[in-house]
């Protein structure tokens, strides 16, 4: 098993497979980005590598992200290789959706459990100022194609931003209610320098999104809670969970049991913190044996952080972006 100092315990991967993205979203990317030279990234081959030694030391679910995974050809390969791994119990997807109707029923062939979708308006001019390239149709087409897979569990994910669309939280939770999706709000994160707004300015609180809906809906909290950052509530008469993921005001931290490998081999132990440990390096050190990467992962157990410390301040922004994080 993989524990870190504070006695948590790490049984999930967050496997970014690429930087890349045909949507520039503004809280996630700058308009210009420089994306990573295809030598940096590693091959399906060396995510399959890395995936296997992660579940041999103890790790039970991975969800595949990046930047947006669906770019990055050979995905479903990569999806059949890594729900094979005996001992994972999950492979889960993130992504925007927008290529889903091409790619779902693969996706499914391949054994992937769970998908989240990000969803950020309903308003197809809004959805394209937001996402700067996104079609909001693909996205719902995405949807309907997830949807029509009957995978395991769908879960929406609304970024939520004052002035931009929190005045379409109410239609986006009855746009999930209607079809038995589940949805999670989630406060924005300060990840990468942005020179063209100012983060502080959109914030808006969980428990202000909370009060906001319960002006129109009845929130009870959910019986089941999940080992993520949400907590989950319903609506009496619905089955979809309603999240809210809540970096700022509500820390999680105690309870975090997660890592997040960057698609150029950067193991990063915190979201909101720098610390990390390249096992690119190590891999390719080493092709024919796993016990240095192994031994390289469980050491980077000492320098997972306690906790992170988001701030709205311009000067304790992270440099790097959500799409190289691995969201
Ligand atoms: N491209 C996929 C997608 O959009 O779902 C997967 C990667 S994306 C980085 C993963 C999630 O991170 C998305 O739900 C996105 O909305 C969220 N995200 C990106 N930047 C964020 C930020 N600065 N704060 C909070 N959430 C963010
Ligand atoms: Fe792309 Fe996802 Fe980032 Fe939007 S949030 S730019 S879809 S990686």
């Amino acid at each position: 098993m993989l524990k870190d100092r504070f006695g948590r315990t790490v049984d999930y991967l967050r496997l970014s497979v690429t930087d890349r993205c045909d949507f520039r979203c503004i809280y996630c990317m700058a308009e210009e980005m420089a994306f990573l030279p295809r030598a940096e990234i590693l091959s399906l081959e060396e995510l399959q590598r890395v995936a296997r030694v992660f579940v041999e030391l103890g790790v039970r679910r991975i969800r595949l992200t990046g930047g947006e995974p669906l770019v990055r050809p050979g995905l479903a390969r990569l999806a059949g290789w890594l729900s094979a791994i005996p001992g994972l119990d999950e492979l889960n997807l993130t992504t925007n959706g927008a290529r889903l109707p091409a790619q779902a029923a693969d996706l499914k062939a391949a054994g992937l459990s769970r998908i989240n979708i990000s969803l950020d308006s309903l308003d197809a001019g809004r959805f394209r100022a937001l996402t700067r390239t996104g079609n909001l149709d693909d996205v719902l087409a995405g949807i309907e194609a997830a949807r029509a897979e009957a995978f395991s569990r769908i879960k929406l994910n609304t970024v939520v931003l004052r002035g931009r669309n929190d005045d379409e939280l109410e239609d986006l939770l009855q746009f999930a209610l209607a079809r038995d999706l589940d949805i999670s709000f989630i406060e924005e994160m300060p990840l990468g320098q942005m020179d063209t707004r100012d983060r502080g300015e959109a914030f808006m609180s969980s428990q202000s999104i909370r009060e906001r809906l319960a002006d129109t809906v009845q929130l009870v909290p959910a019986a089941t809670s999940s080992a993520g950052p949400s907590r989950y509530w319903q609506v009496p008469g619905h089955q979809s969970r309603i999240g809210f993921i809540s970096p700022h005001s509500e820390n999680f931290c105690a309870s975090c049991n997660r890592v997040r490998l960057t698609v150029e081999g950067r193991l990063l132990l915190c979201l909101g913190n720098e610390h990390s440990v390249d096992l690119k390096t190590v891999m390719r050190a080493n092709p024919d044996d796993d016990a240095p990467l192994a031994s390289a992962i469980v050491d980077a157990m000492a320098i997972k952080p306690e906790r992170h410390h988001f701030s709205h301040e311009p000067e304790e922004q992270l440099v790097r972006f959500m799409n190289m994080t691995g969201g």
